[in-house]
């Protein structure tokens, strides 16, 4: 796998090799299981498998199981999927439900050391005894409960005696902090939910900022990578570590997140695209979920590439999505077969061309790429061409095809319109062409030049194809904030994200699989829909167009 150039994660991590402080690297991808990944994941994920390996260090996928109300199998499965197609192993799988007990017992031991208790006001009175940033917060009636008395209530909140939100457990630090998070975090809550993972054995369950730190202790984490938001948890972070007399001290580094513009980069925001029909799914070749990417036909190298080129630091300003497509376009120039698709067709019979006769054409199957070898063209009377490259009255300038006009069929012979056939309504539904057989493809002819060279597919052999066109689902072009009105993003859904249109392939396309990648002459990059195709229609998915104005 690729390196990472340099960076201050990177960097510290070689002080703590150098000084002895860590013999062995240890990081950890920490995903909620309460949705799809998505683009941002991947460069966590990058991050941290990425920098570990560098050092031979491990890596543990760990579910942040924590908050059952949120969480489903459907979203482990489809993580553990999504880790391994962007290339990457995982050296343990662990989930953070795993270690209930030794959190429990932890939060035991805050209790016995004074350091925690059992609190009685409410969600609300609790916020608002937290104070401000500008001023201090006030002491719970319930604060200085006895130790015993914690403790026995903190077990009768386990065995299930109080019902949700009667009664949290929160960490005794100061009310008067600086830090609004060390004014006395709730660290545990009720919760009578079925929990994926231990079923109905708790109804108890430790909030994150308790839950995390330790979830790192235990399992040795050395570098704790999360983003820029938990930079003012740090101090909790280490207070938890400590206080809970972990063995292992491992340290929370923080990086900048991902975003991208015409991207919402939130599971939140994506659940709510999928929940309220906008899409068709989390893997939705629009969504910018690692699924969608994967079904729209990103491959994990240009990823991989993109996220290396975004760098890791403590800012997170948004990144071009065309930097995404860039990206998609060099990873997949020499990699894919070319080829030739019509997706809005028009009937083309070359009047002088032999009835029933079919030619066969050579043609480089990539001329960027000539060990790919060359592949057969069919060719006959009857073809079509894209309705686009023909106009009745062109404006100058205009070097396709029009009636009188002569083009070069791509691989074939050049063509010249003869007759314009319309249907009642004024339609053109079919063009009369003649073609020269002189002017054959590869045979070296010069006698005359033509300006305009337009794509075709042969019409009796032809294979029909769906065509399903995209443009960004977010119009938007300002960086996605979090403190956003939560629903201000739906305004800025592109009603028109999705076009899909009928047309044509050449026929030894009929062998193509899923998720099977081409280059169609002039429209793009395209992908086999994995969902969607059956034996009788093929779906392809547009990648990326083939122009791009990005510059790097
Ligand atoms: P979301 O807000 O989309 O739900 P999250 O941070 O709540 O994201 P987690 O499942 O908790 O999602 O994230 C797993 C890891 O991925 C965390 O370490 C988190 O910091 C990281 N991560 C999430 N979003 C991004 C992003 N946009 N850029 C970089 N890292 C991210
Ligand atoms: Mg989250």
């Amino acid at each position: 796998m690729e390196n990472q150039t340099s960076n201050f994660i990177k960097d510290t991590m070689i002080k703590d090799l150098e000084s002895g402080k860590h013999q062995k690297i240890v990081t950890r991808f920490p995903p909620e299981p309460n949705g799809y990944l998505h683009i941002g994941h991947a460069k966590s994920i990058i991050i941290n498998f990425g920098l570990a390996d560098e050092f031979n260090g491990l890596t543990n996928l760990r579910f942040d199981d924590t908050n059952p109300l949120k969480e489903d199998i459907e979203f482990v499965n489809s993580i553990k999927e999504d880790v391994k197609w962007l290339g990457f192993e995982w050296d343990n799988l662990f989930f953070a439900s795993d270690y209930f007990e030794e959190m429990y017992n932890r939060a035991v031991l805050l209790i016995e050391k004074g350091l925690a208790y059992v609190d009685d006001l409410s969600a609300e009175e609790i916020r608002e005894y937290r104070g401000t940033l500008t001023e201090p917060g006030k002491n719970s009636p319930y604060r200085d409960r006895s130790i015993e008395e914690n403790l026995e209530l903190f077990k009768k909140m386990r065995a299930g005696e109080f019902d949700n939100g009667q009664k949290v457990l929160r960490a005794k630090i100061d009310m008067s902090s600086p830090n609004i998070n060390l004014r006395d975090p709730v660290i545990y809550r009720i919760s009578h939910v079925t929990h994926h993972n231990t079923g109905d054995k708790w109804c108890i369950y430790p909030m994150y900022a308790f839950a995390h730190p330790l979830e790192d202790a235990i399992e040795g984490v050395t570098h704790s990578i999360c983003t820029i938001e938990f930079e003012d948890q740090r101090p909790l972070y280490n207070w938890v570590v400590e206080q809970c007399e972990m063995e292992s001290t491992p340290q929370q580094i923080e990086f900048g997140r991902l975003n991208v513009t015409n991207t919402v980069m939130s599971k939140r925001k994506l659940k709510q695209l999928v929940e309220e029909g906008f899409v068709d799914g989390w893997d939705d070749p629009r969504m910018p979920t690692i699924s969608g990417m994967r079904r729209k036909g990103f491959t994990p190298e240009s990823i991989r590439a993109f996220v290396k080129e975004t760098g890791v630091h403590k800012g997170s300003g948004a990144v071009d999505s065309q930097m995404l497509e860039h990206y998609v376009r060099e990873d997949l120039k020499l990699k894919v077969p070319r080829t030739m698709g019509i997706i809005n067709p028009l009937k083309v019979v070359i009047t002088n061309y032999p009835e029933g006769q079919i030619e066969l054409l050579d043609a480089e199957i990539n001329p960027e790429n000539p060990d790919m070898g060359m592949r057969k063209i069919p060719f006959s009377r009857e073809i079509y061409i894209e309705k686009d490259d023909f106009m009745e009255n062109p404006p100058k300038k205009y070097f396709r095809l029009f009636p009188g006009n002569e083009v070069r069929l791509k691989h074939a012979y050049f063509i010249k319109c003869e007759e314009v056939i319309k249907d009642a309504n004024g339609e053109v539904v079919e063009l009369r062409c003649t073609y020269d057989p002189e002017t054959k493809s590869g045979t070296g002819f010069t006698g005359r030049k033509v300006k305009g060279t337009i794509h075709w597919v042969e019409a009796t052999h032809a294979v029909p194809a769906e065509f399903r066109l995209y443009e960004p689902l977010i119009l938007e072009t300002k960086e996605e904030k979090e403190e956003e009105v939560k629903t201000s993003f739906l305004d800025h859904v592109n009603p028109n994200s999705l076009e899909v249109l009928q047309g044509f392939v050449e026929p030894n396309m009929r062998e193509s699989r899923p998720q099977d990648k081409f280059q169609f002459f002039r429209h793009g990059y395209f992908n086999v829909d994995p969902k969607d195709t059956t034996v009788d229609k093929l779906v392809f998915n547009r990648i990326v167009s083939l122009k791009s104005s990005f510059k790097l």
